[in-house]
């Protein structure tokens, strides 16, 4: 790292370093408590709203998965930290606008919040100068509130249906059809929120049978999102600390 700008303050980096003991620590216990394989769940660092230089920090600390949730907050850090020489795999967990796609493409390694066909096709059609398929999870909306986002399980809804949603991620040269995701709505016990998301997963792979990924579970209710098989798991202020905004 030539570019001291980008290099955190040795205080932060223990910081980090100690947050993220403590969280490795949270997942092993979580996995080793209803007998899963450690190895089976991804912790994903939410980087949003911290710098470019606590994602380097956290890579030499040998995290390799971070995620985001805003493009133009996150093409600039994924270009900062690129330039550090450093290549982390970014995944891409916010709503996301048609609009926004083309950018999203050039950087990310996975999309997690996939859920229109709408949405599909733009992505679809944004990767074709891409070297490697996008890996893309279809979000699903728990309590069918639509306007949180995610598509709608069992619902034939040609544009948000779960079902429409991933057969245009299937369908498309670009894409890999990788898994589901959720966020536990508002007001729902976590417990409820990932059973109901374990039911629907369990479903799904019924019909893709590849799309094992299960990304479910943030700094709050991660341990209760992997007792449901949670396979990816999103983990913000818990690492990185509370963020002045909550988005
Ligand atoms: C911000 C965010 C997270 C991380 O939330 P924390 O509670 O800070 O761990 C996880 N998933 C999504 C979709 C987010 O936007």
């Amino acid at each position: 790292m030539t570019d001291s700008s980008a290099t955190a303050r040795p205080d932060r980096r223990a910081e980090l370093a100690a947050g993220l003991a403590h969280i490795r620590t949270r997942i092993a216990d979580a996995c080793a408590e209803v007998g899963r394989d450690r190895a089976e769940v991804t912790m994903i660092a939410v980087t949003k709203t911290y710098p470019a230089s606590d994602v380097l920090a956290l890579a030499g600390l040998g995290v390799t998965d971070m995620g985001e949730n805003r493009d133009q907050e996150a093409a600039g850090k994924a270009a900062e930290v690129a330039a550090a020489g450093v290549r982390p795999r970014w995944h891409f967990i916010g709503q996301l606008q048609r609009n926004k796609a083309r950018s999203v493409v050039r950087y990310a390694d996975a999309v997690h919040s996939v859920d229109s066909v709408r949405l599909a096709r733009a992505l679809a059609s944004a990767t074709a100068d891409r070297e490697s398929p996008l890996d893309a999870m279809v979000q699903v909306s728990l309590d069918g509130d639509a306007a949180r986002g995610g598509a709608l399980p069992g619902s034939a809804d040609p544009g948000a249906g779960l079902e429409p949603v991933a057969e245009a991620v299937a369908e498309a040269p670009g894409l890999r059809l990788t898994g589901l995701m959720a966020v536990a709505p508002l007001g729902w016990e976590p417990d409820r929120a990932f059973a109901r998301l374990a039911e629907v997963a369990g479903a799904f792979r019924a019909i893709h049978p590849g799309a094992t990924g299960l990304s479910a579970g943030m700094s709050g209710d991660f341990e209760i999102a992997i007792r449901y098989g949670a396979t990816h798991v999103r983990v913000g202020s818990a690492l990185l600390g509370m963020r002045p905004t909550l988005r």
